[in-house]
């Protein structure tokens, strides 16, 4: 049982002014492993002031120190990694391998991108008569979700430090074992005091009251659309900026001129890279775009490929996917499938219920949809679990226009055997990051959406302007 009560605030750990304490869920035992304290408005002022006032001398550190802090930082989390990939598995329910091998490491990966960047980073340019000066913002609110806790908060906070900037973060209430000890992390590497700031809390209290905070100049959220736009609203008093990576529904486009071995190929990846981290990826690829006359080719491929899906207890060596992280979640995904079913899309494989065996855990059956007509909910809704949706389309227009069709725009997927078909399509999808044949993440490509996906990017160069402000010097002796 953990007992993660204690915030982080001023460079130590501190007792929270209202004692009243939620509890942690392991999601695969449905039993109780930890509790936190949910905090007030008071913590947040508290961390505000402690963040302000190190501000003061933290945006005057010189490239090389912030350089150091970060390698210092990468080190202490290097010995931390399995801790708190151990952390991850007990609190959301991810696999072992996938929280040591992605959910854990891509923490790390996030403090090493920032120390590249920030070795030849322009805070510094001429540009015609005038000198360029990018400053960093101020005092930065952040809000996280569960899905992938260290990964969200890792690519905000590495360019945060990198750029001089002081924080105070809310991470979710249902992963906050993985906060903590990242928070251990940064306090062990030697982060000046009132620089990172933690309270635990939920969305309505703490995460509005730094939303709403005067003295907080930027807000980086990543969530839910609905909580995104509550977080934009409740910042637009105090003008503050607001990034928002927020939720999607990312087509999967598959031309028609694959050979029978890559079209197979293609499709089996999208099942897999549907399914990873039981489908609760916010660039998931959840709707397949198939060709009319494949159709039939596409769903004996997509039943094999859900159906060798392996479910089962995370800790288990030979689990691909885990439970989903909460009670409230599956009935989520349950009524969900329960919506296609009532709208007419046929299951191919999976369905309602728990997978056999299988009664204890948030477990969901991995099912597929197909003959999906693009104006069901299934197919314009987020639905966060292990659930594919099969639309067969007649021309490569139709399946861009389709895909367009959708209030999001995170992510997008190609693939196809003429090039020039795979950028021609790519370039007309309308979301921040294309895979083109079933190419892998890029954790330095610059990440965030279009449309109700979000504003603004994270990671790479482009994440770093996000904590910037702009100056520009008139009249500099040359
Ligand atoms: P959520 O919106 O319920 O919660 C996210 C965070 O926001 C939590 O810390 C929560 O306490 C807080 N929150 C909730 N209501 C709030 C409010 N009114 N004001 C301020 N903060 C509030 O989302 P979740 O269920 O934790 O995460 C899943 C969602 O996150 C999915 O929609 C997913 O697509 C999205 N997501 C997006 C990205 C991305 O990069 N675009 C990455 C991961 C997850």
């Amino acid at each position: 049982m953990r007992k993660y009560t204690n915030f982080y605030l001023d460079g130590q750990w501190v007792e929270p002014t209202n004692r009243s304490t939620t509890d942690v869920i392991n999601p695969a035992t449905e039993q109780v492993v930890g509790q936190i304290s949910m905090g007030t408005a008071a913590d947040v002022d508290t961390a505000v002031k402690a963040a302000q006032t190190a501000f003061k001398t933290f945006s005057q550190t010189s490239r090389q120190e912030r350089l150091e802090l970060l390698k210092a930082i990468a080190a202490e989390y290097k010995k931390k990694s399995s801790e708190i990939a151990a952390a991850i598995t007990a609190e959301m329910g991810a696999p072992k391998w996938l929280s040591e091998s992605n959910q854990a490491a891509s923490g790390y990966l996030h403090f090493k991108s920032a120390i590249d960047i920030l070795e030849d980073f322009e805070f510094e340019f001429k540009q015609d008569t005038a000198m360029i000066h990018k400053e960093p913002i101020g005092v930065c609110g952040f809000i996280t979700p569960w899905n992938w806790p260290v990964n969200q908060i890792g690519c905000k906070l590495a360019p945060a430090l990198a750029t001089g900037c002081t924080v105070v973060w809310k991470p979710s209430e249902e992963a906050p074992f993985s906060a903590y000890l990242l928070m251990q992390v940064l306090h062990d590497a030697g982060v000046p005091k009132g620089v990172v700031n933690m309270i635990n809390g939920d969305g309505p209290v703490v995460g509005s009251a730094i939303s709403s905070h005067p003295d907080i100049q930027m807000v980086s959220f990543t969530g839910s659309t609905n909580a995104g736009i509550a977080v934009a609203k409740d910042a637009a008093p105090s003008i503050k900026r607001v990034t928002q990576e927020l939720g999607g529904k990312s087509a999967n486009i598959i031309l028609a001129d694959l050979s029978t071995e890559a079209f197979a190929k293609a499709v089996a990846g999208g099942v897999k890279t549907m399914c990873v981290n039981s489908g609760q990826n916010c660039n998931a690829p959840s709707r397949m775009f198939i060709p009319q006359d494949r159709l039939a080719e596409a769903e004996a491929v997509v039943k094999t490929a859900m159906e060798k899906l392996t479910v089962g207890d995370p800790q288990a060596e030979n689990t691909f996917l885990g439970p989903v992280v909460s009670k409230q979640q599956w009935q989520r995904i349950q009524d969900l499938i329960q919506q296609g079913i009532d709208e007419g899309a046929q299951v191919l494989t999976g369905g309602l219920g728990k997978p056999a065996q299988l009664d204890t855990g948030y477990y969901v059956q991995p099912t597929a949809f197909t003959q999906v007509k693009n104006d069901m909910q299934i197919a314009q809704r987020e639905i966060f679990g292990p659930v594919l949706c099969l639309l067969p389309y007649d021309t490569e227009e139709q399946a861009i226009q389709m895909a367009n069709a959708n209030d999001y725009g995170l992510s997008g997927y190609v693939s196809g055997a003429n090039p020039d078909a795979v950028n021609r399509v790519a370039n007309q999808l309308r979301a921040g990051m294309i895979h083109l044949n079933g190419a892998q993440m890029d954790r330095t490509a610059p990440f965030g959406g279009y449309k109700h996906s979000g504003n603004g990017r994270e990671r790479g160069a482009q994440g770093f302007e996000e904590f910037l402000e702009t100056k520009a010097l008139l009249g500099v002796a040359q």
